[in-house]
C-alpha cells in the first residue's frame, strides 16, 4: 500500500484548511504538508473546523515551495478546476486513486489557493492532474468540498483487491532526482543559448519539463539522464578552457 501526503499550497482561508483536515480524518489520511499558508496554521478557525482532528493540523509540515514538498514523492497529482493548456495527463478522481494505490512509495495530492488555483509552473512539477467532473460553466468547487470527493475515491479503493501493483522490483524515482536532472539540463540549455528569444524561455522550459514529469522513471533511468547532461556540461567546460 502506498502512503499519501496531502499538500495545500498558499491556502488563504483558515476555515478551508480546517475543513480539509476534517475530511482527512474522515478518510483516514494523516500526512499534511502546507506550502506557504497565508495564516498561522493553528488559527482558531482552522482548529474549530477540523472538528477534533487537531493532531493532523499540529503535525503539519511547513514547506517554502511545492518543489520541496514533493521531493520525496514518486507520483504527484495536482488538482484543478480547469485543464490548463499543457500536455499533462488528466484523470478522474477514481482513476487517479487507482494509480496512487499501484505504487508502494510515497505519493501526493496537491490543492491550490482558493482564488487562483495552482500556478502553471507548479502543475508542471506534478505527474498528472485530477479534475473532478463538474458543470463546465460552473467548474470551481470549494477546496474542502473538492478534497472530500478525491479522498473518498482514494479511501474506497483501499478495500479493493483488484488493483495490480507495479512490481516492487521497479524502483520509481522520487521527484528530488528529477529536480537535480532539471537543474543540470537547464544549465546546458542556457549555456547553448537554446532559448534564442529569452521571453519564450518560461513556456518552452515548462513544455520540456512536462516531457519528463508525466512519465515514471526508475532510479537507474534518472541517473542515466542526469549522467548524460552532466557529461555534456563537463565537456563544454573543457572546450571553454
Ligand atoms: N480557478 C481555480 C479554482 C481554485 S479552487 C482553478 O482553476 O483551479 C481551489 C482549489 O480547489 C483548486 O486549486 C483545486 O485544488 C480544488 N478544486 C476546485 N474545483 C476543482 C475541480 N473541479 N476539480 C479538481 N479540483 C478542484
Amino acid at each position: 500500500m502506498s502512503s499519501l501526503k496531502i499538500i495545500l499550497v498558499r491556502t488563504q482561508i483558515p476555515e478551508n484548511l480546517g475543513a480539509v483536515v476534517r475530511a482527512m480524518g474522515n478518510f483516514n489520511i494523516t500526512e499534511l504538508c502546507l506550502v506557504e499558508p497565508r495564516f498561522d496554521h493553528m488559527h482558531a478557525k482552522a482548529r474549530a473546523m477540523s472538528a477534533g482532528n487537531e493532531q493532523v493540523l499540529k503535525g503539519a509540515i511547513l514547506c517554502s515551495s511545492l518543489e520541496e514538498a514533493i521531493a520525496d514523492c514518486q507520483l504527484v497529482y495536482a488538482t484543478s478546476a480547469s485543464v490548463r493548456d499543457m500536455n499533462k495527463p488528466v484523470k478522474s478522481p477514481e482513476k487517479a486513486a487507482q494509480n496512487l494505490h499501484k505504487l508502494k512509495g510515497k505519493n501526493a495530492i496537491v490543492f491550490g489557493p482558493e482564488r487562483s488555483g495552482l500556478l502553471n509552473d507548479e502543475i508542471t512539477l506534478c505527474q498528472g492532474l485530477i479534475q473532478i467532473p463538474v458543470n463546465p460553466v460552473f467548474s470551481s468547487l470549494n477546496i474542502a468540498q473538492a478534497s472530500v470527493v478525491v479522498f473518498y475515491e482514494y479511501f474506497k479503493m483501499l478495500s479493493d483487491q483488484e488493483i495490480d501493483m507495479v512490481s516492487p522490483k521497479i524502483d520509481i524515482a522520487e521527484n528530488a532526482m528529477r529536480t537535480v536532472f532539471f537543474n543540470k539540463l537547464e544549465q546546458v540549455l542556457d549555456r547553448h543559448n537554446f532559448w534564442r528569444v529569452p521571453t519564450k524561455k518560461p513556456m518552452m522550459w515548462r513544455n520540456i519539463k512536462n516531457i519528463f514529469t508525466s512519465h515514471h522513471y526508475t532510479h537507474q533511468e534518472m541517473k542515466t539522464l542526469t549522467g548524460i547532461v552532466s557529461d555534456i556540461l563537463k565537456r563544454r567546460t573543457k572546450y571553454e578552457k
